[in-house]
């Protein structure tokens, strides 16, 4: 990709009109260019500030993850495809994490053969320092229109390179296919017990804001 040098993705002397007038003549993609140096920056400047507290980027990303993962989705593999990362390096991860007392391990009672992972107090303590909270709070000083916007437009950008990269997506009960679905319909009412289509097994209302591995968007 040509690279655009910045005074041409973010001119200080372009009204909209001329910035329109010149994406029409084809000169430049300004808002593609924009977005990939703002994500650029963003990413380098979330990636410092996570680390703190002894602690790298990942295992931030691996405790946040935790913290909002539902019961099949606590395991190191499903941890692997939701940072993206090899089963070698999120191993190393847990083992460090585990060695400062922030998660536990420990085989599955139902199946042997797999660990599940949980936050342990000390690790949810430490949540409550995440560095992130940085960026929530910069995010909730934004009016709601600005952070409604950045909600939709990030959202359908991570959507559309998930699918372009065939990463598996992730996601709550309540938007999944699966959800009680042994019952014929993808809803419940408040008196019938929330149900998982795919295990058959009860869901706790918390439960169905967490994040699942087995979930299944509509349109797959
Ligand atoms: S209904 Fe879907 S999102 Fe909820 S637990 Fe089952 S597979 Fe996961």
């Amino acid at each position: 990709m040509p690279i655009t040098p910045y005074s041409d993705i973010f001119p200080t002397c372009q009204t909209d009109g001329q910035m329109i007038d010149a994406r029409q003549q084809g000169e430049i993609s300004p808002n593609a260019q924009r977005v990939i140096l703002l994500l650029d920056r963003l990413g380098r400047l979330t990636r410092e500030l996570q680390f703190v507290d002894g602690l790298n980027p990942a295992q931030w990303e691996t405790l946040r993850f935790l913290a909002q993962a539902n019961r099949y989705s606590r395991t190191p593999t499903a941890l692997a495809e939701y940072l993206g990362a090899t089963k070698g390096t999120v191993s190393q991860t847990l083992i460090s994490l585990e060695s400062k007392g922030l998660v536990d391990r420990c085989k599955k009672t139902c199946d042997r053969r797999q660990v599940a992972i949980t936050l342990t107090e000390a690790g949810e303590a430490m949540l409550h320092r995440d560095p992130m909270r940085t960026l929530e709070k910069a995010i909730c000083e934004m009016t709601a229109d600005c952070g409604g916007a950045l909600v939709t437009g990030l959202s359908r950008l991570l959507t559309e390179l998930q699918h372009r990269r065939e990463v598996m997506h992730f996601g709550v009960c309540e938007d999944c296919t699966m959800f009680c679905k042994e019952h014929g319909k993808p809803k419940t009412t408040n008196n019938e017990p929330k149900r998982c289509g795919m295990t058959g097994e009860t869901l706790a209302d918390g439960e169905c804001l967490q994040l699942c591995v087995n979930y299944k968007a509509a349109a797959e």
